[in-house]
């Protein structure tokens, strides 16, 4: 017989068996990557529900491959098509936002919350009401209503593992110490493609420039954020309800590496940073593992082939968008809220040519003042009230746009 082998890690254990885990946005590219390391993981997990907005063929090539129990269209056009592929199957099928939702109370002990857009809201609020493992990839989550969702969170018992590379290097980092003495916590930017321009030629650049990532691989949205730097500002925000730190508290750092995520200083002067190749598969697999460590697929770190990592403070001037979210944060309410509806419609004017570059900020900028004016910024109590709030900001910033525009002919 075999001698135990000893125990090395220590904190939290897994508990035996196989993991259970739910997909919401099983067909995105974080649900990608996390069935990619479930496939490496083989039997050590089960997976019970799968989600997908609309590509039925894909959702059950997923479930039939996972064995899932349950999977869940979010449009119920795709439903017959769903249903086809899966017939025979024995696999549960369902369609419409109440199945996502039904996803989401399905009994897994752990939740991939990679759903985009507000209509995750509704589905990670469920899983964090019966207190699972809630791995949180969806940014409006925390940006609209991110209040609601962390007291829902403590209330039940449920643990929020940050996805997001930057709050997943915090999250590790943090563990270095005890809350009471961190002095300041850093997110790290790249500085997307526009960090050496000047602020004429930012001025005149074009969505096809503002799309040229350095680093990461996106879609169209984030990479225009990474542009203006309004990326960075919405992981203020998110920062500020994961780990409960005020504007004061939270810095960022450009590095355009992408090598050093996310640092923690803590009062006696040390920092502690997370490191890793700029690939999401890498806190994926932190969360999939935690509180244990799994094998990843992604490249390993060669410190001496990158040789030098650089940090250089944002410029305020050139990127805007972060002193406006530490407004917002500042303000707190509602104004996270209006600061990312009003971004999501200036991204889509600029990217029909309807702004430009720097009109994206400006834009989000008067919708936040509009918004103030018309006192329109309680915090929303529920996710109704954050859904009511963000239709209230696109049609404002629609109006606010033709004023603009109307001001500028
Ligand atoms: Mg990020």
């Amino acid at each position: 017989m075999a001698a135990p082998s000893p125990k090395t890690v220590s904190g939290p254990q897994p508990a035996p068996g196989p993991r259970s885990l739910t997909l919401l946005g099983a067909t995105g590219s974080v649900g990608s990557s996390t069935v990619d390391l479930i496939k490496r993981g083989g039997a050590r997990y089960r997976v019970e529900a799968v989600t997908a907005h609309r590509n039925a063929a894909e959702l059950a090539r997923l479930a039939r491959e996972l064995n899932v129990g349950f999977a869940a269209i979010a449009d119920p056009a795709a439903y017959r098509e769903l249903k086809d592929a899966l017939a025979g199957s024995g696999i549960e099928v369902a369609s419409g936002e109440a199945s996502l939702i039904e996803a989401a109370e399905r009994p897994a002990e752990w939740v991939m919350a990679a759903i985009s857009g507000s209509i995750g809201l509704k589905p990670t609020l469920a899983a964090l009401k019966r207190g699972a493992t809630v791995a949180l990839a969806n940014k409006e989550c925390l940006v609209c209503a991110g209040g609601l969702f962390m007291r829902t969170a403590a209330a039940a018992g449920a643990t929020v593992l940050p996805v997001d590379s930057e709050h997943n290097a915090v999250f590790q980092a943090l563990s270095a110490g005890r809350r009471e003495d961190v002095r300041r916590v850093i997110l790290t930017a790249s500085g997307g493609p526009f960090r050496t321009w000047s602020i004429e030629a930012m001025r005149a650049a074009t969505p096809e420039q503002a799309l040229r990532h350095p680093n990461w691989s996106m879609g169209p949205k984030i990479s225009i954020d990474s542009a203006t730097l309004m990326n960075k500002g919405l992981e203020l925000i998110e920062a500020h309800h994961l780990f409960a730190l005020r504007s004061d508290e939270l810095d960022v750092l450009v590095h355009p590496q992408s090598v050093v995520h996310g640092l923690v200083e803590f009062r006696d002067g040390s920092v502690v940073a997370q490191l890793g190749a700029p690939d999401m598969r890498i806190p994926i697999a932190h969360c999939l593992g935690w509180p244990a460590r799994i094998d990843g697929p992604a490249p390993r770190l060669d410190l001496a082939q990158i040789a030098a990592l650089n940090f250089e403070a944002p410029d305020p001037e050139r990127f805007p968008a972060l002193p406006l979210a530490r407004r917002v944060l500042e303000t707190g309410g509602a104004a996270p809220t209006v600061f990312n509806a009003a971004n999501e419609i200036a991204v889509g004017c600029f990217v029909e040519r309807r702004l430009d570059f720097a009109g994206i900020t400006t834009l989000v900028a008067a919708t936040l003042d509009a918004a103030e004016r018309r006192s329109v910024l309680a915090e929303p109590q529920n996710v109704e009230e954050a859904l009511a709030v963000d239709h209230m900001a696109r049609s404002l910033a629609q109006d606010v746009l033709l004023e603009i525009a109307a001001k500028a002919s």
